[in-house]
């Protein structure tokens, strides 16, 4: 149940600086300021925004692949279940300490990753601004088979319309799923959305980018599908530019 959630007001209320401690603005001694304060958020500013998001992130595997390999890009996981929460977030607390910069120069610190409970169906807006995220991943999200429980899916015409209003021209939400019914569905709902259009796993790999690949070999649902040998189903949309007020 997520009767105890609670949500930010806006997304100037969230507490960004404890996810984030290694990005928190330095006061200088002359109190001036030399770093951009992006994240205003409560307490301190941090110096970057989040501008990843991995809805339903599960326990964690796709957040602890990527933080590597986008280094300079705070990614942030959001997940229903307490106990996942609280695993992802000793991991990201037990990576960060094992990294020490005078031993493990080469090695990545994790300082970019964070996780926090949340139903992502409500009040999304309320943790991001408009056009904040690059990118959104809904990998493996609970397929709610029956009609009836379709309305508990992530993925729908309002829920296309808030991923749109969170994620910037050029954006993209990555899906991934084993089940093809829900596969058609995420495929039908984001294409019928003016906000979105399908771009191919090929053009995104031509431009360069790594997270498809990512997607498929480290979730952990994705890690079970392969041992299973079952099908996976990737579809990409990119968020399109708003057409001119009229
Ligand atoms: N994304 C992970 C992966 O691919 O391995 C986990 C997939 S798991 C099948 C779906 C996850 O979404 C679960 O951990 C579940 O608790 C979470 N979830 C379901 N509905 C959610 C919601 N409304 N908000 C946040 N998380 C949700």
């Amino acid at each position: 149940s997520d009767h105890s959630l609670t949500y930010p007001k806006c997304p100037a209320d969230m507490d960004w600086a404890s996810l984030y401690p290694a990005y928190v603005v330095e006061e200088p001694q002359d109190g001036s300021h030399d770093q951009k304060e992006i994240s205003e958020g409560k307490g301190n500013a941090i110096t970057k925004q989040v501008e990843i998001a991995d809805i339903g992130c599960g326990f964690g595997g796709l957040l602890f692949a990527l933080a590597p390999k986008l280094p300079d890009t705070l990614i942030l996981g959001m997940e229903i279940r307490t106990s996942v929460t609280e695993y992802v977030q000793d991991k990201v607390r037990a990576l960060r300490a094992q990294h020490t910069p005078t031993t493990n120069a080469s090695t990545h610190d994790f300082q970019n990753v964070s996780c926090i409970r949340a139903n992502t169906m409500k009040f999304l807006p309320n943790f991001f601004t408009r056009a904040q995220l690059s990118k959104i991943f809904l990998c493996f999200p609970d397929p709610h088979f029956k009609q009836r429980k379709h309305k508990a899916r992530i993925v729908s015409y309002t829920l296309a319309s808030e991923y749109a209003y969170v994620l910037r021209p050029g954006g993209i939400v990555y899906t991934i799923t084993d089940v093809e019914d829900l596969h058609n569905w995420m495929v039908g709902h984001f294409e019928k959305h003016p906000s979105f259009e399908m771009v191919g796993e090929e053009e995104l790999e031509k431009e360069g980018d790594v997270c498809v690949g990512i997607m498929r070999k480290e979730t952990e649902e994705g890690k079970k599908v392969e041992r299973n040998k079952g099908m996976k189903f990737v579809a990409c949309f990119r968020r399109a530019e708003d057409p001119p007020w009229p």
